[in-house]
């Protein structure tokens, strides 16, 4: 469903030039969950954005299905984005003085087929939090109505950068839960960047980065349930 080839990137900050991507090869199959492992400044958040169309690759190709990332215009990316990609972060970026149900809300106001946010916050397993405010709800429980948030558009690919990097692990499985969950049943194809090597057996597909590329890709075939997880 989304393919890169020989996708590079260099920052330039003043004199300095960071060479973020030196030709990364990546293909997602439709409908599967994959990881992306990798140390600390070896690429994984820059691919994950320009996958999402937050940012645009230096050389190199990227397509969603018949969408061609590295050709579009800002406006095109936008569109991109809006219909298509939903994004969740390390930190839940809610809107403090609304409620989950409005938080989710304010997506679904303006996406062209959305859920109800109540359908997208019980799938998370927050029908019990419609009318809490964000800091009536633990870390995870957070995280979650921000997943809900991300999903209620119901987009075709779903980014998730560290999603279970504040969270101990406990709340962190039930997050793991939720976004298997919305794999199996909605198709949605998801990515995961993490820094947590157990979290690799869920997924159907592993993506090791080094220095810009992928060193390493595995496919899954015995995967297990995020409560096995060894944190
Ligand atoms: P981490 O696990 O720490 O989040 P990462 O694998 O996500 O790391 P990236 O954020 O993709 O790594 O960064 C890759 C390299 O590109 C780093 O050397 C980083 O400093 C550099 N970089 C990333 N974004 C920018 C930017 N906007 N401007 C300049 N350099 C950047
Ligand atoms: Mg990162």
């Amino acid at each position: 469903v989304l393919s890169a080839r020989n996708v590079t990137k260099s920052y330039q900050t003043g004199e300095v030039e960071v060479k973020a991507l030196a030709g990364v090869d990546l293909a997602l199959q439709e409908a599967e969950v994959a990881v992306l492992l990798g140390p600390s400044g070896s690429g994984k958040s820059t691919l994950l954005n320009i996958m999402g169309g937050l940012d645009t690759a230096t050389s190199g190709e990227v397509f969603f299905r018949d969408h061609d990332l590295t050709h579009s215009s800002e406006r095109q990316l936008t569109r991109y984005r809006r219909d298509h990609v939903g994004f969740v972060f390390q930190f839940y970026n809610l809107i403090p003085s609304l409620t989950a149900w409005e938080n989710v809300a304010l997506v679904t106001e303006i996406s062209r087929h959305p859920m109800k946010p109540e359908e997208a916050l019980s799938m998370v397993g927050l029908k019990s939090r419609l009318d809490h405010f964000p800091a009536q709800l633990s870390g995870g429980e957070q995280q979650r109505v921000a997943i809900a948030r991300a999903i209620a558009k119901r987009p075709d690919l779903l980014l998730c950068d560290e999603p279970t990097g504040a969270l101990d692990s406990k709340t962190g499985v039930l997050v793991l839960e939720a976004l298997l969950r919305i794999n199996a049943e909605l198709g949605t194809t998801i990515a995961i960047i993490t820094h947590n090597a157990g979290i690799r057996q869920i997924a159907h597909r592993v993506f090791s980065f080094r220095d810009g590329r992928i060193a390493d890709q595995t496919v899954n075939d015995h995967r297990i349930t995020p409560a096995e997880v060894s944190w």
